[in-house]
């Protein structure tokens, strides 16, 4: 199927690309799958459903300690019934919020995959699917987080959690100090994707986004 040669045309497109819209081009003619509806399912994961939602959980559950405590008890609930979030989405149906501690640093991987609670952060990132981060995270948790310039006191304990096609969890990481003061939407604006996958720690107020 891939070409082993230089192609003159086509170029940009991967054998994954290439299969993916051959197997696309098929279902269609079928009639098994509406290019329509496909293009709502990407639209809505593209732009819709992202790590700001996820933000926004983590926010109240700094800001109310009984959202919190919801939270860490039945986060499926926690996340899907209140009237203001009330997200959809498959691949997030048993969600687990891990909090983060002085004692406890959360790090989520799917050895197997790319497992990912795509109802509160989106889509993964491409490194999340890797196989040198879903092997190293297990082996050498230390090591990873090093690589994403996180380095943490050495007697915290980084406790991994390997995701499945039943459980996705999400990282409540820890509130950052001098945000007293902020509200819900401030504090959510300090909540970044690696954050919330333990790859990261939320932001301090006025440190600036990243890139
Ligand atoms: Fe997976």
């Amino acid at each position: 199927m891939a070409e082993k040669t230089p192609h003159a045309h086509g170029a940009a497109l991967s054998e994954m690309d290439i299969r993916v819209r051959a197997l696309e081009t098929l279902l269609t003619e079928k009639g098994y799958i509406d290019p329509a509806a496909l293009d709502a399912i990407i639209e809505t994961y593209e732009h819709r459903i992202g790590p700001h939602l996820g933000a926004r959980v983590v926010a109240r559950a700094w800001a109310d300690p009984a959202y919190r405590e919801w939270l860490l008890r039945d986060a499926t609930a926690a996340v899907a019934e209140p009237p203001d979030f009330g997200f959809v989405g498959r691949q997030g149906e048993h969600l687990v919020a891990v909090e983060n501690t002085p004692g406890q640093h959360n790090l989520v991987v799917c050895t197997l995959c790319s497992c990912y609670p795509w109802p509160v952060l989106g889509l993964p990132p491409a490194w999340y699917k890797s196989a040198p981060y879903r092997s190293r995270a297990v082996i050498d948790p230390r090591g990873v987080l090093a690589d994403f310039g996180l380095t943490l006191p050495a007697d915290t304990r980084i406790r991994v959690w390997d995701s499945t096609a039943e459980i996705r969890y999400l990282v409540l990481p820890m509130r950052p100090p001098g945000t007293d003061h902020l509200d819900e939407a401030a504090l959510a604006a300090l909540v970044t994707r690696d954050s919330m996958i333990g790859t990261g720690l939320a932001r301090a107020p006025g440190a600036g986004v990243p890139a």
